[in-house]
């Protein structure tokens, strides 16, 4: 499974953002941002980006950035 995932807004102009994927298995989001990237409508689509693609999703990255100073002692955990 790739890390990033490229999501095309169809109905804005075909914009284009690279996002970080949910791992989460079974998701309805293809996104850490919550996108479903086409999984429940035709307003997205989605296709894999190269593994060191830039992240140019600003909620994505700040995700990342909020997280990535956690420890899994910091907190309980299901
Ligand atoms: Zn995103």
């Amino acid at each position: 499974m790739p890390r990033f995932v490229i999501v095309t807004m169809l109905e804005d102009g075909d914009e284009e953002f690279v996002h970080i994927r949910n791992g989460i298995e079974g998701s309805d989001y293809v996104t850490l941002c919550g996108l479903d990237g086409g999984v429940s409508g035709s307003e997205q689509s989605s296709r894999p980006a190269s593994k060191n693609a830039k992240v140019t999703c600003r909620q994505c990255w700040g995700i990342w950035l909020a997280c990535r100073g956690l420890k899994t002692t910091d907190f309980k955990a299901e």
